[in-house]
């Protein structure tokens, strides 16, 4: 057995008749520095809980992760700017050389990986803060990739997907920051904005931008979602949609269920005191059980990532989990252990090996590299 076939996906795609090197998975999305902060762990054992942990990285094949700092949009600018420098040192502790190495570049991912090491790449979901000064250079001097520019609600400078708009798509000052983001090399990650916000942060940057957590709205009817002629949009910039895992994305029983979930979740948070992530979790896992979310095939994530690759094309496609971030996961994808379960579900359904090396993670490497290739 070559060396190439012992790796879990390389063996995966052997099957498909590829017999190139390792495949790079990088898992565009997940919530690591969240499930750190709320529930403190040592990534380099196989962990209980969670989705995400060295042990299971290994046995999935995977190459890197985006970790994202995750900021809830409660926080106003100033407190957020210190929780996401805060989430960035419980990342740094647990970075240990040829197991979990920082990835600040495109190209560091095959150098880790050639190292046996998992890479961590970051992202910063939430960019309120970056209306402060100082604030971009700082998180861009951290090695933060790309910026998530809002998350569930609108803020001083960007319209959420999930909220009532502000600012028609972006604020002025949104325009001057995503510019300024382009200019430093980091992506537009436009899962969480608005339509409108898409649009415009497209229009300002004219660059690739992703779309780092969501799935089709064609096959599931959810504001998170992009239409098809946004998701042509993002493909027309060079940029990538990297479908999100939540079975309430992907299923539109499931996503029936998550709306009575949310409804109960904005109605209730407001009793809790902000700086209590116990008690949030607590709520969160009463609402969970209250509301069982229906079982959701690995099937339905793979039927989004075809419709990506019809509409988007080929080259356009990527995947971001959003592991540890969600409750719920689909059957068969259960957590990072379950990617070569993924290549051999999209090689099964008529994808081309190639294809698959794409959607994994090689299409995601080629717009970071496209961004660094802009900078300055
Ligand atoms: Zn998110």
């Amino acid at each position: 057995m070559s060396a190439a076939a012992r790796h879990p996906l390389a063996d995966v795609l052997a099957g498909g008749g590829d017999s190139g090197r390792p495949p790079l998975l990088v898992d565009g999305h997940t919530d690591v520095p969240l499930r750190l902060f709320e529930r403190p762990a040592d990534l380099g054992d196989e962990l209980a809980d969670g989705h995400v942990d060295l042990p299971r990285l290994r046995r999935g094949g995977a190459a890197a992760l985006v970790f994202a700092l995750y900021v809830p949009p409660e926080m106003e600018a100033e407190a957020g700017r210190l929780h996401a420098l805060a989430l960035h040192d419980l990342v740094r502790e647990q970075l240990r050389p040829g197991e979990l190495e920082l990835a600040v570049a495109a190209g560091d991912v095959s150098r880790t990986a050639a190292r046996g090491a998992v890479a961590v790449l970051l992202g910063l979901e939430n960019g309120r803060c970056l209306a402060l000064p100082g604030a971009l250079p700082r998180f861009a001097t951290l090695g933060v990739r790309y910026v998530t520019l809002c998350h569930n609600v609108s803020h001083e400078w960007c319209d959420a997907a999930l909220d009532e708009p502000r600012h028609g798509g972006l604020s002025d000052d949104g325009v001057k920051i995503v510019r300024e983001m382009r200019r430093r090399g980091i992506l537009v990650d436009v899962s969480h904005a608005s339509d409108d916000a898409l649009l415009h942060a497209l229009d300002a940057v004219r660059c690739p931008v992703i779309a780092s957590h969501s799935s089709a709205r064609a096959l599931c009817d959810h504001p998170r979602n992009l239409s098809d002629g946004l998701i042509r949009d993002v493909a027309r910039s060079g940029g990538l949609v990297m479908a999100n895992s939540a079975p309430f994305f992907l299923d539109a029983a499931a996503a029936r269920v998550q709306r009575a979930v949310a409804a109960e979740w904005k109605r209730r948070k407001g009793g809790l005191p902000a700086d209590d992530p116990q008690a949030r979790e607590a709520l969160r896992r009463e609402l969970a059980a209250a509301h069982p979310i229906p079982a959701v095939p690995l099937e339905r994530y793979v039927d989004h990532l075809l419709h990506l690759v019809e509409v988007a094309g080929e080259e356009h496609v990527g995947i971001g989990s959003d592991f540890d971030g969600i409750t719920d996961v689909l059957s068969g994808f259960e957590d990072v252990s379950r990617y070569p379960h993924l290549a051999a579900s999209l090689l099964a359904r008529g994808l081309a090996p190639r294809v698959v090396r794409m959607i994994l993670g090689e299409s995601f490497l080629r717009v970071l590299a496209d961004a660094e290739r802009r900078a300055g």
